[in-house]
């Protein structure tokens, strides 16, 4: 099967139009006709290779939803025609402890569906079933593709940090992971900050859920709600002062990160000694999480805030979440 794919051929290269040949389906792997795919700051960063792990030419594309077009001979639970979402991840091994656990995520040979293999600015994306999940009934497929990255990705530390209704909540950088954490948060029921470094975004901030509005950059600022919050989500992947975040947390709280900070975190060992504090991160979240979220998304009528451009104009849409102009998830339509 002849695959129509826009990749960059080499590091910070424009995408340009690509064909590729998929080979016969796995028993165990389906095919998916890509309807819509986000566009989330993780393609930006494999495009220009930060991460020093992209291979070209590079189909990006990580937050695919679309139909089952084609089904290996061992694929359960989906047939074709069913709509599906898939994410950062197309496979894990599923014998290992922690697929074996139900943590596919963590699962040391887990396959990025952009990291050797090709993406969803594409008009067929393939993976195993496992990882291609079925979408709720109802739900709207021009904005269901980002929860499947930037979704689960800020919704599992919710729950891996056991953040309670009652919790006073910070996150860092109101972008496509940032604006979904503020609307999860919002119906999880807890007080919200939203630290973000344009003020501009204030009031559609407040409209998603948060109570109060701080500058990430201004130290001043974030001194000034010392002793706060008891947890903080960091989306952004800039250096920031992290001991001044480490300052707003109340005891015992916890700076998370799940932006990928290109540049090491300074953090204090007296910051997180004195108030029995602690630093994380995570990646994305379990298969059935991600399905769990979906529900959550359903019930509480939770969907990303999208722009839609059309596939064929992916450098405009790579050129606005460069420039920082996307409100808040740009969604590219196949
Ligand atoms: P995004 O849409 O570009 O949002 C990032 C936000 O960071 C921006 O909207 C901005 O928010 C803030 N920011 C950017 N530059 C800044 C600066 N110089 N100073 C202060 N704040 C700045 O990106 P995204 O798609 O949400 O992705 C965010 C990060 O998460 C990326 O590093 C991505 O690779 C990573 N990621 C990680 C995982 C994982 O598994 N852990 C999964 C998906 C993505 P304000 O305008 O509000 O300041
Ligand atoms: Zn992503």
């Amino acid at each position: 099967m002849k695959i129509n794919a826009y990749a960059a051929k080499e590091a910070k290269a424009k995408l340009e139009k690509y064909q590729y040949e998929l080979g016969d389906i796995g028993n165990e792997e389906v095919d998916i006709k890509v309807s819509y795919c986000g566009l989330c700051h993780s393609d930006l960063s494999m495009i220009d290779n930060d991460w020093g792990m992209s291979q070209y030419p590079l189909v990006p594309g990580h937050e695919i939803v679309g139909e089952v077009l084609n089904v290996g001979s061992e694929v359960k639970g989906l047939k074709k025609g069913d709509k599906v979402g898939m994410g950062w991840y197309s496979a894990s091994c599923m014998h290992c402890n922690q697929c074996m656990d139900g943590k596919q995520h963590l699962c040391g040979d887990a396959e990025g569906t952009i990291i050797g293999r090709h993406g969803g600015f594409a008009d067929v994306v393939r993976g195993h079933w496992s990882w291609a999940t079925l979408l709720p009934k109802g739900i709207d497929m021009a904005k269901a593709g980002p929860l499947f990255c930037g979704g689960i990705t800020v919704f599992n530390p919710l729950v891996l940090s056991g953040v309670k209704p009652t919790d006073k909540v910070g996150v860092i950088g109101i972008g496509g992971l940032g604006h979904m954490a503020l609307k999860f948060l919002k119906a999880w029921g807890c007080e919200v900050t939203a630290f973000t470094s344009n003020k501009d975004k204030t009031d559609a901030l407040k409209k998603m859920g948060a109570h109060n509005v701080v500058d990430s950059t201004n130290t001043d600022e974030l001194e000034s709600i010392a002793g706060s919050l008891d947890f903080i989500l960091n989306t952004t992947n800039v250096k920031l002062n992290w001991d001044a975040f480490l300052t707003t947390l109340a005891p015992q709280g916890k700076l998370h990160t799940v932006g990928a900070v290109l540049e090491p975190m300074e953090i204090p060992a007296f910051s997180m000694i004195s108030g029995e504090k602690s630093v994380g991160g995570s990646p994305l979240g379990s298969i059935a999480l991600t399905r769990k979220m979906l529900e959550f998304c359903v019930r509480h009528d939770i969907y990303p805030t999208v722009e839609e451009f059309k596939m064929e104009d992916v450098n405009d849409a790579i050129k606005h979440l460069h420039h920082g102009k996307a409100r808040f998830r740009v969604v590219l339509k196949a």
